[in-house]
């Protein structure tokens, strides 16, 4: 009897040995071959690009594009424009393909395929081969910039409530997306304003205020960066950030932060909004 339960121990321990070593095997392969990718001392397959405010690694033997180079300056732009400090250094990691984009990110894309993705802890940005020969990368990383400073300056739990209102937070990056010249020939992820307004005569914009789930995307993404861009053009940059430190600060009650802070409700300044629109015009003059 004393002896099997000595051998069902032993075999118990052997057990638990080589579950404690695969564990551990496949915690040490997701740094520099996973998910921990970013955070990984060795970047097998990748080059880094040093730079004060943020590192980037793209894959070897490629050139990086030249408005990576200039990131320094679009962490600038995004802390100016929140009034926020990005105290922690930021890796951009450049996929060189989905398969790579997959491995290392695959948790933080949720089932979707973004021209790139902000990590919540704000210290890492994903940008997919989507973004690739098509992207104004230089408007791509100010927009996912404007997300790095709000979750660095947030709980996580607030960054994760945040993505039920895309209305503010993609809104937001999408006005700091703007901020810059778009180089020839390539794009932002926001429809040009002379598209935008011939559909948005004939589409209801509060559909695309009203619920988180977007049936096209890039519209709604146009109409929130030209609603901010209204607000703040007409009541002034200190009422914004006052409603925007309010809302991702309990996004829950961001709804009702805006009617507290503009003094109208969402639903009607929207329809106003939509009324300047029907007349031509993204921005009242
Ligand atoms: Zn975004």
């Amino acid at each position: 009897m004393a002896t099997q339960e000595t051998a069902t121990r032993r075999t118990l321990r052997w057990l638990i040995r080589i579950l404690v070593t695969v564990v551990v095997l496949a915690l040490l392969a997701a740094f520099p071959l996973g998910p921990l990718f970013a955070w990984s001392p060795m970047h097998p397959g990748y080059s880094l690009a040093h730079f004060s405010r943020a590192d980037v690694l793209y894959p070897d033997g490629t050139s990086l594009d030249s408005a990576y180079r200039e990131i320094d300056r679009y962490v600038a732009v995004a802390e100016s424009f929140h009034e926020l400090k990005c105290s922690k250094k930021i890796e951009v990691v450049v996929c060189g393909n989905w398969n790579d984009c997959h491995r290392f990110a695959e948790p933080f894309l949720l089932g979707q395929r973004p021209l790139a993705v902000t990590v919540a802890t704000g210290t890492v940005i994903f940008v997919t081969p989507r973004a690739t020969g098509w992207a104004d990368i230089g408007g791509l990383l100010r927009h996912e910039l404007s997300h790095a400073v709000q979750s660095q300056n947030r709980s996580l739990l607030s960054v994760l409530r945040m993505l039920r209102q895309p209305w503010v937070s993609e809104g937001v990056a999408g006005v700091v997306a703007a901020q810059g010249v778009t180089v020839p020939g390539r794009y932002l992820a926001s429809l040009p304003e002379r598209e935008f307004l011939s559909r948005a005569k004939k589409e209801d914009l509060w559909q695309s205020f009203a619920v988180a789930q977007q049936k096209d995307w890039r519209f709604s993404y146009t109409a929130w960066m030209y609603f901010w861009n209204r607000q703040i053009e007409r009541n002034g940059k200190p009422k914004f950030l006052q409603f925007e430190g309010a809302c991702f600060t309990d996004p829950d009650e961001c709804r009702s932060d805006f009617a507290a802070v503009y003094g109208a409700d969402l639903r009607k300044t929207v329809e106003e909004f939509q009324a300047d629109v029907r007349l031509g015009q993204v921005v009242p003059h």
